[in-house]
């Protein structure tokens, strides 16, 4: 049986930031496998190439560009549109995460972690929301976090800059919903990948995440791709300022 026509997204043109490995990665990969025209981005130009390579279809892209940087990030959008043509979607993926108490964090670490999880949204958004704007159409998903809502000792850096992604979703929904626009968040619970693998690696760590987890079990990539796949889709076209959150049910549990 085919697919409901609102979840066609075929022919789309998509930006995943941060898509060299882990979570961008396998949502790219879903992108393609749904249709789209995928780009993927990273800071380095052979690592996207390999993961590029690794991907189904001939319509996959490579972007190198640091989304920290605003000269990098507005020439990087221009030669996207250029070479493969106008964005539809754009999924601000990029992230890192430092753990350390706070008492320890330092000045040069705050700095980064907000440039690398909260300002390259805005970022990347103003540019690609500059020209999706003006077409009247775009689909905008930034990835949050189970940390957007709730925090643990020693990641409170990173919960605040996903907590302001999720405000920021909402004000981007607010300023950009009128130009046909939608601004949605996209929240993991804990995945393996190389971000948690410290986590992962922590016997007692990782079966706490286990117990804490309704579902039993740390996160996929490949889980995450339904909900991307829904908000880009013409099925969300009046959902927006929302925050999908799929993490087997952890945040919802005390
Ligand atoms: P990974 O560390 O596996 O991947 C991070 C990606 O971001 C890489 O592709 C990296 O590319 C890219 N990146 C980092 N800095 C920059 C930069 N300045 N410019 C361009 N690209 C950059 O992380 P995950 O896949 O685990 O996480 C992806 C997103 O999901 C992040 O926003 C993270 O906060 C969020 N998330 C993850 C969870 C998890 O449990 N894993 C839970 C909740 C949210 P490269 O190094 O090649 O430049």
């Amino acid at each position: 049986m085919a697919a409901h026509p609102l979840f066609d997204i075929g022919g789309r043109t998509a930006l995943v930031t941060g898509s060299s490995r882990g979570i961008g990665l396998a949502l790219a990969r879903g992108l393609a496998e749904a249709g789209c025209t995928v780009v993927l981005n990273g800071r380095d130009e052979d690592t996207l190439a390999e993961a590029a390579a690794g991907l189904p279809g001939g319509r996959v892209h490579t972007a190198a560009f640091d989304v920290t940087d605003g000269a990098s990030v507005a020439a990087g959008i221009a030669d996207v549109e250029e070479r493969v043509g106008p964005l539809d979607i754009l999924v601000n993926n990029a992230g890192m995460q430092l753990r350390a108490p706070l008492l320890e964090f330092t000045d040069t670490d705050w700095h980064r972690i907000l440039d690398t999880n909260l300002t390259s949204a805005f970022l990347v958004g103003r540019e690609a929301a500059r020209r999706m704007t003006g077409r009247g159409h775009g689909k905008i998903v930034n990835i949050c976090s189970l940390q957007s809502e709730v925090v643990r000792p020693g990641i409170a850096p990173y919960a605040a800059t996903k907590g302001a992604l999720k405000m920021l979703t909402k004000g981007m929904c607010a300023d950009w919903g009128p130009h046909g626009v939608q601004v949605n968040g996209l929240g993991p619970g804990y995945i393996e990948t190389e971000l948690t693998r410290p986590l992962v690696e922590d016997g007692e760590f990782s079966a706490w995440v286990r117990r804490r987890t309704p579902a039993g079990r740390w996160g996929r990539t490949g889980d995450l791709v339904g909900g991307l796949l829904f908000l880009a889709s013409p099925a969300a076209d009046f959902v927006s300022g929302q925050v999908l959150y799929v993490d087997g049910g952890m945040t919802s549990v005390l």
